[in-house]
């Protein structure tokens, strides 16, 4: 019998291959004391695995600067510094020097006690900080005993699927897509370093499956479907066959993207819609391009600061803003200020241990709380404007007043930037994302201060229905079709419509082929989503009426369960279009 594991999609793509466990673990250190004058040769071993790792990560970034461009390179830049850290290196060589240990058990000692450390003081969700130290924990420790590097995978078997507890981006850099046709973790977050990382090396991948690592058994055949989050233990005939037709869908579907995505984006009745697409590197743009986005609906900063120990320049961001505004010179460009907090959090900013993330200090709070990192990523921003139609998008936006505290920052920035002449687009943009229902039901006076809502329904799911959008646990409830959200869908795009702003989403329900349609009945036709599903949604909105859209949505909006609102939606396309084959991605939220 097949045993099927859920989890989150976090890199486009399916693949069918043998189970290879990565086991990169922490090595169990023996407790070994030394004589005296033992500790100088103790310390120059130290050193020298240190300066081993330090070569070893340095050679990985230029490799992954020369395969990947130099934004993913930069992750590499924490280990490196960490190895020099003064915390790291003094408080390992007091160890040796007062407590006569090894090398490797002063090393683990110290680092246990930072580590510790940071868990206390710090954020829970520290997630990348954490991974990063481990990361270069195991390295040096594994040097130091003199075992076998576990991160050189030279010797991997072709067709494999790497099960691990949770990557590291330097072990993600080492998967050759050669051998490595996917990547199952227990843990992890889509927005986690490697997980973005393996996006951008086209490894597919699932995260978040809780017990991979215990149910999958070594050299056991496995699928590994990146699109829906799923990972098969020993598939049987039937599981195969739907792999290989889905495959052979997949494959037939590349062939056709390219001619897809220069199709014009109108529905059989004649309505126009507009596809743009979500960015979380600016590496992204030309995909997004060659699959058919008119513009970016949302950039996403973090990448610039997440597992960083220092804020980014205003020249780093001036220069990643300018590099999508000019891959996009005849279409608009969302960026969001940085959405902190959360799941995410830069190493910079020294986190108080808060007990409910998603409700704490996250997004617009943070940056209205942190001028200096504020203040240099509006100003990167205006003179981004110079090169495009850049506009200005704040995340978690509840009222009125954070707009205007943003829009006075923006006030001394202009003013400065034009004491210095420093050219930026006087027109420019800002909005807001709706993301909670607070500022759903708000949504007429924010429209006041605000240039364009675009809707994140991610969070605005999240917050509506009280479901973490990241505990796998719960994400049969985590359904964006219930009412309570389609009605706020509805809300606000009216609100939008009278106030004469644009409405968009770009939540992932947007790449939901039941919810796109569901949009475009809402009138809501300025659509944001992952760019590989740009050809799908386009293709399939290019088959529907707009008039059967509103239809199924006047209907939708009367329903009492989230049930009934996909059945009137599934019966508003009507069988002329099968939305299984359509996308396998979703197929599992349709009704039977
Ligand atoms: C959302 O919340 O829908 C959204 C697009 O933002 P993120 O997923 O980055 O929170
Ligand atoms: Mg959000």
């Amino acid at each position: 019998m097949a045993t099927i594991l859920d989890g989150s999609p976090a890199s486009e793509g399916i693949a069918s291959g043998k189970v290879f466990h990565l086991e990169w673990g922490m090595p169990l250190v023996p407790h070994v004391t030394i004589a005296e004058e033992e500790a100088p040769a103790e310390i120059e071993r130290f050193h020298a695995a240190r300066r081993w790792a330090q070569e070893r990560l340095a050679e990985l970034q230029s490799a992954t600067e020369a395969r990947l461009g130099p934004v993913e390179a930069r992750i590499f830049e924490p280990q490196i510094l960490m190895l020099d850290d003064s915390e790291v290196v003094d408080g390992t060589l007091r160890y040796i020097r007062e407590n006569r240990l090894s090398a490797e058990r002063a090393f683990e000692w110290r680092m246990l006690e930072l580590q510790a450390m940071w868990n206390r003081t710090s954020h829970p969700m520290v997630l990348d900080r954490l991974n990063d130290l481990e990361d270069m924990v195991i390295r040096v420790l594994h040097r130091l005993l003199g075992h076998h590097d576990p991160t050189d995978l030279d010797d991997l078997e072709e067709g494999v699927i790497v099960v691990a507890k949770d990557l590291t981006p330097s072990l993600t850099v080492h998967l050759d897509p050669e051998k490595v046709l996917g990547v199952a973790t227990d843990k992890g977050t889509r927005t986690a370093h490697w997980a973005i990382l393996a996006r951008s090396l086209e490894i597919p991948a699932v995260v978040g499956l809780g017990d991979a690592t215990k149910r999958a058994q070594e050299g056991q055949p496995a699928i590994l479907d990146g699109r829906i989050g799923r990972l098969v233990l020993d598939p049987g005939p039937q599981e195969v066959e739907s792999f290989a037709s889905r495959r052979a869908q997949l494959t037939s579907w590349e062939a056709e993207i390219e001619a897809v995505a220069s199709l014009e984006s109108v529905t059989a009745d004649g309505q126009y819609f507009e596809l743009r697409a979500n960015l979380d590197l600016p590496a992204e743009a030309p995909h997004a391009v060659a699959h058919g986005a008119v513009g970016v609906g949302l950039m996403r900063t973090e990448f610039l600061v997440v597992g960083r120990n220092t804020m980014p320049s205003e020249e780093e961001q001036y220069e990643a803003y300018k590099a999508v505004a000019e891959a996009f010179p005849n279409g608009a460009v969302f960026i969001r200020t940085f959405d902190l907090g959360g799941d995410k959090f830069p190493m910079f900013l020294h986190m108080p241990r808060e007990e409910n993330p998603f409700l704490g200090w996250r997004a617009i709070r943070v940056c209205l709380d942190e001028p200096e990192l504020f203040r240099t990523q509006l100003r990167a921003l205006l003179r981004a404007t110079a090169h495009g139609d850049v506009r200005m998008m704040l995340p978690l936006v509840n009222d009125v007043d954070e707009v205007r505290q943003v829009r006075e920052l923006l006030e001394a920035e202009i003013k400065e930037l034009n004491e210095k002449r420093i050219p930026y687009n006087r027109g420019f943009k800002l909005g807001v994302m709706i993301e909670t229902p607070a500022a759903a039901l708000d949504a007429a006076e924010l429209a006041r201060y605000c240039d364009f809502f675009s809707i994140g329904t991610n969070d605005l799911v999240q917050y509506t229905l009280a479901v973490d959008r990241t505990n796998t646990r719960l994400a049969k409830l985590y359904n964006p079709f219930h009412p309570a959200v389609v009605r706020q869908l509805h809300q606000i795009a009216r609100v939008g419509r009278a106030a004469g702003i644009e409405v968009s989403v770009c939540g992932e329900m947007a790449s939901n082929p039941l919810a796109a349609f569901l949009l475009l009945g809402l009138d809501i036709t300025v659509l944001s989503m992952g760019w590989p599903s740009l050809p799908e949604i386009k293709k399939m909105l290019r088959e529907v009426r707009i008039e059967d859209a509103r239809k199924a949505a006047r209907k939708a909006l009367a329903a009492a369960t989230s049930r009934d609102v996909q059945q009137c939606l599934v019966e508003g396309i009507g069988d002329s279009i099968d939305l299984k084959v359509f996308s396998g991605r979703w197929s599992l939220s349709l009704p039977e």
